[in-house]
This record gives structure tokens, sequence and C-alpha cells, in this order.
């Protein structure tokens, strides 16, 4: 093939040099494969749906308002869906008014505006350590250096907030804010404790370090009901991103940030320059099927679905993992994180793994420093139980291969690519 020099090269802008493929929609193809039982993407499972009723709904209100609902809107969004959007945080303890709401494309341009509206290059972002993919691409856009904060299972640790923040003054740097998934954290599945979130706030308060809450898991808690979110606790301490996503449908692109109001009057200025204004159209299908729809006993319905795939891949786990594999027993949400045996390296790993037909994501990929290798997260929301299942079969023995040719080979493993996936 003719390899053909970018005349661009020397024109892009510094920031670019920032933006990498996602490790998730690089494994894509090979995950998408039918043969292949994917424990690698986050799709949402939404075929449980009422799609006749939605397409009925959307029908009629493109009868009855269409000239209006696909025209543009108001860059902060519609005002009824963000007084809903109210109605939707109380479940969280969260008390707000609409007009400290911002609708956004997705949660993920609720970061993007969020990170703009804060971030200098070299700026210092305090991150979970394992933290979303998603949003550390976002960092990486803006050039900001992303320090990461130690967890446990009872999520991120409020001691290891005070030690980074001191250690990046003591280096100069500026913390700006702090990015954390108190529920169902993803990639790592640990929910934050009541009595961690409100420690967490005291020392970001005493530190004067802002909190960017990141909560599209927060209504999907499988043995536990909606927690407190940390916003509920502090209104001026916290900026909190919501989304649609995981309780309805990702396809309407349709998020929030709700934020004090200086914050968000900059985010409506961001929003303007960068969209003029989130889609109209999501904004008032989304309004409508909360009016019209119980929403609470579907994402009820979500929970059930999800518990039952959660289970299925812990069984799974237990009955395939080697000695020495650990993972985490996430109460809700998509993800559990496993850790391998000494000495394995997920990124190795993956080749084989696919040969055996499962997929899924190396742990590198949640963090910005190269840390995780013995990582990975399995997803357990798309697939069937009976294909989890098996898929932590097809892992297992994949793990028990490279330990075997470990022994014979030593510490050298020769790769394996995932052409090589059986037909
Ligand atoms: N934050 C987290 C933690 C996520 O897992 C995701 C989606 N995977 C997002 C934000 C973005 O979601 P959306 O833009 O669809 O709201």
């Amino acid at each position: 093939m003719e390899t053909r020099i970018d005349p661009y090269v020397d024109t892009y802008a510094t920031r670019t040099m920032g933006m990498k493929a996602s490790a998730i929609r690089a494994l894509f193809a090979v995950a998408n494969r039918p043969e292949v039982v994917s424990l690698a993407g986050g799709m949402p499972n939404i075929a449980d749906l009422p799609l006749d009723v939605i397409g009925t709904m959307i029908g009629d209100l493109i009868k009855a308002r269409g000239p209006q609902i696909m025209n543009y809107g108001s860059a902060q969004g519609d005002d009824r869906i963000r007084e809903q959007i109210c109605e939707v945080m109380r479940e969280e303890q969260i008390e707000a008014h609409g007009d400290d709401v911002i609708i956004t494309c997705g949660s993920q341009q609720g970061l993007d505006l969020v990170t703009r509206t804060f971030i200098d290059p070299g700026d210092v972002i305090l991150a979970e350590a394992p933290s979303y993919v998603g949003a550390l691409g976002t960092f990486a856009a803006y050039q900001a250096r992303v320090v990461h904060v130690a967890m446990d299972e009872e999520g991120i640790i409020p001691e290891a907030v005070r030690e980074a923040t001191a250690a990046v003054q003591a280096s100069g740097g500026r913390v700006k804010f702090l990015y954390t998934i108190p529920n169902f954290n993803n990639p790592a599945g640990t929910l934050l404790s009541v009595a961690r979130r409100q420690e967490l706030l005291a020392v970001a308060k005493e530190l004067g370090i802002l909190l960017v809450e990141d909560n599209p898991y927060g209504l999907l808690g499988i043995d536990v009901p909606p927690q407190p979110a940390l916003r509920s606790f502090d209104a001026e301490q916290v900026v909190y991103l919501g989304s649609f996503s995981k309780t309805f449908a990702p396809g309407f692109r349709t998020g929030w940030v709700l934020a004090p109001p200086a914050v968000l009057k900059k985010l409506v200025l961001a929003q303007e320059s960068a969209t003029l204004c989130p889609p109209t159209f999501s904004q008032f299908a989304i309004s409508e099927y909360l009016s019209t729809w119980d929403w609470r006993a579907q994402i009820a319905s979500f929970r059930d679905m999800y518990r039952i795939r959660r289970d299925a891949m812990l069984r799974g786990l237990d009955d395939h993992m080697p000695a020495g594999a650990t993972w985490t027993h996430p109460k809700g949400g998509f993800f559990v994180w496993m850790t391998l045996p000494e000495g394995f390296d997920a990124d190795q790993l993956m080749g084989r793994a696919t040969s055996h037909r499962v997929a899924f994501v190396p742990g590198t990929a949640f963090y910005a420093d190269g840390l995780g290798s013995r990582n990975m997260r399995l997803s357990y929301c798309f697939p069937t139980p009976e294909a989890i299942y098996e898929g932590t079969r097809r892992l297992g023995e994949a793990i028990k291969e490279e330990a075997e040719l470990r022994a014979t080979f030593g510490l050298t493993i020769p790769r394996t690519q995932p052409e090589e996936i059986a037909p």
C-alpha cells in the first residue's frame, strides 16, 4: 500500500498529541465478531425498552410540535427537561433548581465543557486510580497533567487526596479539580461508602479543591438503593455530571451538568461555542418519555436484568479463574475489575484471549501513567448470562495456557495476535 505523507504534519495544534484512539474503540473490530464473547465494551443493554411505545410517543410529538422540537433551542437546554432532571436527581437526595442545570451531549460532553472551563495546559487533575478511559482522553486533549489517587474496595481514599495534593504543590503544580466516579466506578466497580463521601468532601473543602462527580450509574445499584450523591451534601464544592445513557438510551446523547451558578455561566458560554445548543429533538423526546412512562419501574427492570448478568459473571469467575487472581464484587453498574496473578500482563494476554474467542479491556487503558498491567476490565452489561459465563470459561482457559507457556518458556511468552482468532 502506498504510504502518504500527511501534508499538515507541522500544522496540528500541540493538543492533538494527547489525542489517542481509545483502547476500547481499538478493540471493537475484534470484540464485535460473532464468535467472540465480548466482556470489553460497556454498551448499555436496552433491548427491554418499550420501543413501540417510544416510537408512537416520538411520532405524536413530531406531529404535534415538530417545528419547535426540530429547531434550535437555548444553549442551556429546555426548561422543562431541566426541571425533570431535578426530579431524577432527587432519587440521590440532591435538592437543585433547573436554573443550575445545563444539558449536554451525553455526560462525555459535560466532561469536555468542565475541562475546557477549568484547565490550562499543565494544570493538574486528580483522578481515581483507575479512572474512566473517556475522561482520561478528554483530560489529555486539554493537556492536563493527571495525577492518580489511590482507591481501595470502598472507593477513593481521602487521605491519599491530601498526600497527592501536597506532592503536586511541592512540585509547583496546581490542582484544578478532582475527578471521581463514586457509584460503581468505571472500571473498578467500587462504591464509595457514605462515610468516605463526607470525609472526601471535608478534605476537598479544606484544600479548596473542586470535586467533579461523574455519576452515570448511580441509579443502577443492584444490591443497594441509590446512595446520597456528593452533591447532596454540598452545592458549592461539587460539579455533578449526569446522563440518560444508562437509565434510558445512549443514542439520544443527552446528559447534564449541575454546577454552582458562577461555574454554570461559564459552562453555558462554553456550550454556545461548542454546539450552539444541545440537541433539541433528544431533549423533547426524553422529556416526553419521563412524563408519560414509569421511568422508575423501567430502571428497576434494568437493575434486575443487570443483576442476573453480574451474578453470571461472578459465578463464572469463581468457577474458572486460577488461584492468585482477584476481582471486585460490584454492587451495581456494569464492571468487574480483575487483578491477574503475579507476573501476568493483561496487554500481553489479550491476543491469547482473542484466540480463545473472548475480549476484555486491559487495565493500562484506565491509567494515565502506564500502571494497571496486571488488571483487566470485564463488563457484564451486554451479553446474555450464558455468554458471560462462557466468556469467563474461555478467559480461564487463556490464562491457564499462558501460565503453561510461562512455565515452559520462562518469563518471555510469545505474543499472539488478534488475527489468530479461530474461525
Ligand atoms: N462517565 C462514565 C464513567 C462513563 O462510563 C461514561 C460512558 N461509558 C460516560 C461518562 C459518558 O457517557 P455518556 O456521554 O453516554 O453520557
